[in-house]
């Protein structure tokens, strides 16, 4: 099975991903992961990625799709992947099918997250993310804080804020390129009869962890 998560910024895809993959085995692939990792490292396809990144912009298509094309092939990948941050245009996501196709597979499930613009920001910057790359948990001080401020309840590394969620006009610039060219691909998968939608909200009550524990059951009806 392949899943897809979908939504802005902020609205707990990785959440979402994460918990579904700690309750079936799937393994999660996080394209912003796979970018902040290798630009930790100063990897030269960090370096390249860096420039796009810390401006809010979206890594160009032709550097993404060949970097998740290769992720694909990994061994943890053969039984399906929790793909979060992948696609985010209209050519990865036909680049994807032809991926899958090629291995006689498909996307099955594409979960789209919904949140209310004016909670999206303020979850943007209450976020915090554990420093230790294979660690990668993500806490919000509001919503999720760590047991000790600062310090990841996994692996007791120090958390910090994402240079992109600190910068303002990323973070303008980041929803903008949302609504432009990421949010197509609802109808997109919409018209494949794969699509369900979910409001991620604290208004009506209704949180990742909700909506994981939702789709997990069904997963395993
Ligand atoms: P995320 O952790 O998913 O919010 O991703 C952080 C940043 O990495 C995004 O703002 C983009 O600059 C870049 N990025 C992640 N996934 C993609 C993608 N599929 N295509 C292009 N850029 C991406």
């Amino acid at each position: 099975m392949n899943i897809i998560m979908l939504g802005a910024q902020g609205t707990g895809k990785g959440t979402v991903a994460g918990e579904i993959s700690e309750n079936t085995g799937m393994v999660q692939i996080s394209t912003g992961d796979i970018f902040r990792k290798n630009i930790s490292e100063k990897t030269p396809l960090g370096i390249e990625a860096d420039k796009f990144i810390s401006q809010g912009n979206l890594v160009p298509d032709e550097i993404t799709i060949p970097m998740v094309e290769d992720r694909l092939t990994w061994d943890d990948a053969k039984n399906g992947v929790i793909l979060d941050g992948f696609p985010r245009t209209i050519k990865q996501a036909e680049a994807l099918d032809k991926i899958l196709e090629a291995k006689g597979e498909k996307i099955d499930l594409v979960v789209n997250l919904v949140t209310p613009k004016e909670e999206i920001i303020d979850r943007m910057l209450t976020r915090r993310v554990c420093t230790n790359p294979d660690c990668k948990a993500t806490y919000n001080t509001k919503l999720h804080p760590p047991k000790v401020e600062g310090i990841c309840d996994k692996c007791g590394s120090p958390l910090k804020q994402r240079d992109d969620d600190s910068n303002p006009d990323a973070i303008k610039r980041r929803l903008e390129i949302y609504e432009e060219k990421t949010s197509p691909l609802v109808e997109y998968y919409k018209n494949k009869g794969v699509l369900r939608t979910e409001t991620v909200s604290i208004s009506i009550n209704r949180m990742g962890k909700d909506v994981a524990r939702d789709i997990v059951n069904d997963i395993k009806k």
